[in-house]
């Protein structure tokens, strides 16, 4: 029987990415049930997997007896020693130049104009990065599995492509001469994170 879960995040990106992941491996992905009207939690945890356990645990309990899925994920710039991190989505309002991520239709051009400003002048060798990203499935309150993924790139000098979201545009992957902005959503969830997340952590609940 394919396995059912319920993913706790509002973005549309990681939604569609998780459910097309998820499709190709007999387990069916639903947004949890009237997320929109369930108090966020404070993502004060410093690293990825300790977010993702504290979103997994606490939606967990808005879905008695649900297998609930929560994820956390970002950008790792070695140049910037590891930042923005945890930090990912928060790039620019942290910096003061917008006032919060989700109160901002332009939170990614705002937090790709502030990467692009932090690396200026690093040079192409020098711009190495990952996208980490990490889930967590928890049930009734407890974390019961978790599995991460990674996808080496460059972060690129100027945007390219018009797909994906985040800091896709400006995340070259050298084998392909594409950024992740240019791939189509077969070939970016085969390499990408969070494919790689989803594919261990399938392997896991099956196991
Ligand atoms: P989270 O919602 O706390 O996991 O924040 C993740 C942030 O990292 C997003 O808002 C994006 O800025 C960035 N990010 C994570 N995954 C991706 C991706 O696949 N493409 C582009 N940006 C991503």
């Amino acid at each position: 029987m394919a396995l059912h879960l319920y993913a706790a995040t509002t973005s549309q990106g990681k939604l569609r990415d998780f459910r097309t992941a998820a499709a190709a491996h007999s387990l069916a992905i639903d947004p949890l049930p009237a997320l929109d009207t369930i108090p966020a939690p404070e993502e004060d945890g410093t690293t990825f997997v300790a977010n993702a356990t504290l979103k997994a645990v606490y939606y967990s309990r808005f879905a008695p007896g649900e297998l609930v899925l929560a994820d956390d994920s970002g950008l790792e710039v070695d140049a910037l020693n590891g930042a923005p991190g945890v930090r990912s989505a928060r790039f620019a309002a942290d910096a003061g130049l917008i006032d919060s991520p989700d109160a901002n239709d332009n939170t990614d051009v705002w937090n790709n104009m502030l990467l692009l400003q932090r690396l200026a002048g690093v040079p192409e060798a020098e711009r190495t990065a990952r996208y980490r990203c990490v889930l967590v499935v928890a049930r009734d309150g407890v974390a019961l599995q978790t599995a991460d993924g990674t996808v080496e790139g460059l972060i690129l000098d100027a945007p390219r492509g018009t797909g994906g979201f985040g800091y896709d545009p400006l995340f070259y992957l050298p084998e392909l001469d594409r950024s992740m902005a240019e791939l189509d959503l077969d070939t970016k969830l085969m390499l990408s994170h969070r494919g790689r997340a989803i594919a261990a952590l399938l392997a896991r609940l099956h196991a």
